[in-house]
């Protein structure tokens, strides 16, 4: 196999996780805000972009929704705003040809934003997701073009269901579980992978932070890339500190 070498001749982290990967049976990807803030897509951690506006918290929360859609759907619509006008970046692209290369078996994301389905992965996207609303009292769900005609049709500027009840935005809120088939899929992921690679997340939202140490237990090796701490610095195989849209295609 031909490496390629970093500048000083060592083979650097990059290439011992290309190695790594290319060398795996099942390799999965773990994938968190990180990866979309190379996008434009503020993490909400970061306060920054809406988040300096609206406390995550408080109108990310299911209690806010039952209480007060009105104020909960002017902050999604900011948020939906922003993921529109965002596209994939190099990070997204190299996951969906790692995918298509048969060197990754899937990504699992806590992103909501869509973008590694526009850069053509079948993501498993454990809490849900921007472009589509769910009705919590019949369980419809219809997709944004749709909520968004019912939204300008509306004096509060609430999407309602044909039962009556507002439509919620078709994300896992705080205080929600997460859809039960969706985390039962990721765990299956991580305990059959011989690889998982966790990349832009702060591994420390729960359950999707368990993954690693599910994976671990079964024997896979864990890699993590991210700018900034995670939980797992200190129990990992590799630790590339780093952009991932300089980093992950270096693996592909
Ligand atoms: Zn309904």
């Amino acid at each position: 196999m031909r490496r390629s070498r970093h500048p000083s001749g060592v083979p650097d982290d990059v290439d011992r996780l290309r190695d790594l990967l290319h060398a795996s049976r099942r390799a999965v990807a773990l994938t968190g805000a990180g990866i979309s803030t190379e996008s434009g897509i503020p993490d909400f951690r970061s306060g920054r972009g809406i988040w300096a506006e609206f406390d995550p918290l408080e109108v990310g929360h299911i209690s806010a929704f039952r209480r007060d859609p009105v104020r909960v759907w002017a902050f999604y619509r900011l948020r939906i705003d922003v993921v529109r006008q965002a596209t994939p970046n190099a990070g997204h692209v190299a996951l969906a040809q790692l995918e298509r290369d048969g060197r990754l078996a899937r990504v699992v994301t806590q992103n909501v934003d869509g973008l590694h389905r526009a850069a053509g992965s079948d993501a498993l996207e454990v809490h849900g997701a921007l472009d589509r609303v769910d009705c919590l009292g019949c369980g419809a769900r219809l997709d944004i073009a749709e909520a968004e005609r019912r939204m300008a049709g509306d004096p509060d500027g609430v999407p309602r269901c044909d039962c009556g009840d507002p439509l919620k935005p078709g994300v896992v809120l705080f205080g929600e579980m997460l859809p039960e088939e969706a985390i039962d899929q990721a765990f299956a992921l991580a305990s059959s992978c011989d690889l998982l690679i966790a990349a832009g997340s702060t591994l420390e939202v729960h359950p999707v932070g368990g993954l690693p140490a599910v994976a671990q237990r079964a024997g896979a090796t864990l890699a993590i890339v991210n700018r900034g701490p995670t939980a797992y610095d200190d129990d990992c195989d590799v630790r590339i500190e780093g952009s991932l849209g300089e980093v992950l295609p270096r693996l592909v």
